[in-house]
């Protein structure tokens, strides 16, 4: 390890804003320098993860002074060492992922009046990175001088060095941020109460092995991660069905383990920028402070499900120690702040897909395409009428210049494209049979609706209940009707769906997909045909496209033109056929499904005229053979 420390005084003026009069002080300079085992790719979910690396290193947790500001001011920030207050003023985060990363930070208050720092991940020839950290601090008063030495000099110097060392050694050992351990604290009989839990769990039939873990991690995970915990995240990480850690978590939410809570993501920078406990306090017009807009949150892409321990259990506060850094926003690889007119020229390497470089407060961008035979070298820049509609080929490795032909400074960044899979988002959640059985009283305001993309809608009806009642009597017919449903609620949690209502002998239920509707419908018919014999059989109809989600009776609903258009299908199936909309008879997945199960099915055209529709429509019945 090398471990250079170098300084290089410089003279700044600094003008104080209280008193009106120029001060000078020393900037003090300095840079240090280890060599590190792992490549700077590895590294930098780690060393770029400023809020993690600020906690590990001594950094006090920080106050946002001004996190609900519409302005475009840049966040306050106020914190305090050693019985001192500081505030800050902090310029946007610039990074070239994974070689760079740097801010700078005007103090209002403490002992420095401006600190800036910048983090150089070189790859080494032999393998591994040469990392630089360099930090240039002007003391505000003589305290700052005396101070700056001590604090960053000494200590960070020291503490930065154990946290890079740290971080190398868990990448070479194969840890991630999901299996590094704080001091986490339990709450006052926070033991006990996950011992009573745990046998709770096991006794309702979970998964022992994944109860084990949940536990484990309730226990012992960092506060980084105990406080925002993400199920399909921590089923990734465990190696376990995404589906299974789910269930687990509502599961032991209803326990009382887990309190969840409702994240709603920015669509551009993607981070939760408004948390509510129960769907019925989601506001869904939300301002993202970074983004410098306001946006409506749908079901389908910004509402994640997120959990943390309940607070009888675990203390795990969600405390900030820095803000803005590259890993808040990782599908960001670029982000710059390009003066009026000025021009930049970078190289980066980049993965296959699509790409967007945007500026800040400007709409749209210039969405590339990186594949391995693209241009090595292009000029990008907003024209007076915005973005150009292309999409070029960009190399893996390419070098890219990037002007800002405006009049202001803008923030530039180059984004990913593909969002991360591992939200569990509204849309699919509350579709559940499971949560809704669990949360029935989840439901949106009275009033209030939101997108939640598009749905497979189901409608049923019972064929020859009138018969049944009158053949075998009101009492047995009921019993039997009763069983129907149960069938029917067991095939339709089977395939990840849900029953939103029923009506008299008809049933509403919902799923994401096609392909699960028809299978949840072909099995709950054989149940049926099974268990009555030819006594009921069921009608249904299958329908797919957009839906509003909204609050019915106290309990989630949806409607639109999709759920209307359902519900007139079922009308024209016989019992023992399914009949499906053109949307969903030309669904790929059902096609295909179709095609694998050629021996079972017939399938044939209906023309159909739909009340409340004023042309002919035409439909598929799918009958089993
Ligand atoms: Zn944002």
């Amino acid at each position: 390890m090398i471990n250079l420390d170098t300084t290089f005084p410089k003279r700044t003026a600094y003008t104080s804003p209280e008193r009106e009069k120029t001060v000078l002080y020393q900037e003090i300079h300095y840079q240090w320098e280890w060599d590190l085992q792992s490549t700077p790719e590895d590294l930098w979910p780690l060393v770029a993860d400023t809020n993690r690396f600020d906690r590990d290193s001594g950094t006090p947790a920080l106050q946002i002074l001004n996190k609900d500001s519409s302005s475009n001011a840049n966040l306050k920030v106020r914190f305090s060492k050693y019985g001192f207050p500081f505030e800050y003023e902090q310029d946007a985060f610039e990074w070239t992922y994974p070689r760079r990363f740097g801010v700078t930070r005007k103090y209002t208050k403490g002992v420095m009046s401006a600190l800036r720092i910048q983090a150089d991940l070189e790859p080494r020839a032999g393998g591994g990175t040469h990392l630089t950290y360099q930090v240039w601090a002007t003391p505000a008063n003589i305290l700052g001088v005396l101070g700056i030495p001590f604090q960053i000099g000494l200590i960070f110097r020291r503490t930065f060095g154990a946290s890079f060392l740290k971080y190398d050694r868990m990448v070479n050992t194969g840890q991630t941020t999901l299996s590094t351990f704080g001091k986490p604290r339990l709450a006052p009989g926070g033991r006990a109460r996950l011992l009573t839990y745990q046998n709770n769990l096991l006794n309702s039939g979970s998964d022992p092995a994944l109860v084990t873990r949940l536990i484990e991690t309730l226990e012992q995970a960092d506060d980084l991660v105990a406080s925002r915990l993400r199920p399909y995240e921590l089923a990734d990480y465990w190696q376990a069905d995404r589906k299974a850690v789910l269930d687990l978590f509502l599961r032991a939410t209803r326990a009382g383990l887990l309190n969840f809570r409702w994240d709603i993501l920015c669509p551009l920078c993607r981070t939760p920028k408004s948390t509510t406990a129960e769907l019925s306090t989601l506001k869904p017009e939300v301002h993202c402070e970074s983004c410098h807009i306001d946006f409506t949150a749908n079901f389908e892409r910004s509402v994640e499900l997120t959990f943390r321990p309940n607070e009888a259990i675990r203390v795990a506060p969600a405390l900030e120690f820095c803000i803005g850094g590259p890993q808040n926003t990782p599908h960001v690889v670029y982000q710059k702040l390009l003066n009026a007119g000025e021009t930049t020229t970078f190289p980066i390497t980049l993965e296959p897909g699509r790409y967007r470089l945007r500026a800040m407060d400007l709409s749209g961008g210039q969405f590339l395409y990186v594949e391995p035979h693209g241009v090595a070298a292009l000029d990008l820049q907003p024209g007076p009428d915005g973005w150009p509609n292309d999409e070029p080929r960009l190399a893996l490795s390419p070098t890219l210049t990037v002007t800002n032909p405006l009049d202001h400074p803008h923030l530039y960044l180059l984004e990913r494209m593909a969002w991360s899979d591992q939200s569990v988002l509204a849309a699919e959640v509350i579709i559940l049979q499971q949560f809704r059985d669990l949360f029935s009283r989840e439901a949106l305001r009275p009033g209030e609706q939101i997108s939640v993309g598009s749905l497979a809608v189901v409608f049923t009806d019972l064929r020859d209940s009138t018969r049944l009642y009158r053949q075998i009597g009101d009492a047995p017919a009921f019993g039997r009707v009763m069983e129907h449903f149960d069938l029917l609620k067991q095939a339709v949690a089977e395939q990840n769906g849900s029953i939103v209502k029923t009506i008299g002998d008809a049933v509403m239920a919902v799923f994401r997909t096609p392909t699960e509707a028809m299978r949840a419908m072909l099995s709950a018919q054989i149940a049926l045909d099974n268990t009555f014999k030819g006594l009921l059989s069921l009608k249904t109809g299958i329908h797919f496209g957009p839906a509003i989600a909204v609050t019915l009776n106290e309990r989630l609903d949806y409607f639109g033109t999709t759920v209307n258009f359902a519900s007139r299908l079922e009308k024209f199936s016989e019992g023992k056929d399914i009949i499906l909309s053109e949307t969903v008879y030309n669904d790929p997945e059902i096609q295909e499904f179709l095609k694998a199960n050629g021996d079972l099915f017939m399938s044939e055209p209906v023309t159909a005229q739909l009340k409340g529709f004023d042309e002919k429509i035409q439909l598929w019945r799918v009958r089993r053979g």
